[in-house]
């Protein structure tokens, strides 16, 4: 990788003022929690779009229980890594940092960060289908499917599936985050799930440096000013320093 592009990047980065960091699957990737779309992605012989949508929920509850069940479990055994790390870094010194992500698994608030905002909720909260009821608590073994100890309907994973709806306020600090950064440092996603996909754009409409940290071409590596080929936890930590 070029020495160059780095420094290029480090010096945006120390630059900047309001920076905001987005981030997707492919940071926690060398942790070992496996992207959607990565060849790793798949479960059983389920693709991640045939299971995360309420449809599948509806048709088969326990089979989506069981997926979760799955995930949770890996994600319960690994750790953050020297991307996410970087990431915590560079909030302690950075003048204004926000962090979104599309990531359910936690690791950032594990590595430190603070000012995160999960657009895509979190893998250990569930919410009831019939009174709305949150549960939160790091289980691995639950009975499943399981029910709300308030009214017994069942309980389902409070993430955001494919076809759903954002939560509008987070949505919302997204979006003027978006507009009002010097800087978005977007790392670990394919940039193809909307409408996390869009907010790059709207920074760059808006004059913001766009650095991307990812090995492969994404939709926003054509906007970005700086294109860093490689993994996060390589990379983030030479830039973010
Ligand atoms: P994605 O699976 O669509 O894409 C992953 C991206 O990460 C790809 O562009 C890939 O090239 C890149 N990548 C792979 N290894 C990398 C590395 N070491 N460093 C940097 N980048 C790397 O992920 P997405 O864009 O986040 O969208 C998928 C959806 O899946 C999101 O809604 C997210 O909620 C969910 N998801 C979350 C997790 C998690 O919480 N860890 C895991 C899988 C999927
Ligand atoms: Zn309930």
């Amino acid at each position: 990788m070029d020495a160059e592009l780095k420094e290029r990047a480090r010096g945006e980065i120390i630059k900047a003022r309001g920076l905001v960091a987005l981030t997707g699957a492919g940071i926690s990737a060398e942790s070992g929690v496996p992207t959607f779309r990565g060849r790793e992605g798949l479960w059983r012989s389920y693709s991640p779009e045939e299971l995360a949508t309420p449809e599948a929920f509806a048709r088969n509850p326990t089979l989506i229980w069981e997926w979760y069940q799955w995930r949770r479990s890996l994600i319960d055994k690994v750790s953050p890594n020297a991307g996410h790390r970087a990431l915590a870094h560079l909030e302690e010194v950075a003048a204004d940092f926000i962090l979104i992500t599309q990531n359910v698994d936690g690791l950032h608030q594990l590595a430190g960060s603070r000012n995160v905002l999960e657009l895509h909720g979190n893998i250990w909260r569930s919410r009831c289908t019939g009174c709305g009821r949150i549960e939160e608590g790091r289980k691995v073994d639950i009975k499943i499917p399981p029910r709300c100890q308030e009214c017994n309907q069942l309980l389902r994973p409070a993430v955001v599936w494919f076809g759903e709806s954002l939560n509008t306020i987070f949505l919302d600090r997204a979006i003027q985050a978006s507009r009002e950064c010097d800087l978005m440092l977007v790392t670990g996603t394919s940039g193809v799930v909307q409408p996390a996909a869009s907010l790059p754009f709207m920074a760059k409409e808006a004059g913001a440096v766009i650095i991307e940290v990812n090995p492969d071409l994404t939709p926003i590596t054509p906007i970005a000013d700086l294109s860093l080929r490689g993994g996060a936890a390589q990379i983030l930590p030479e830039i973010c320093g």
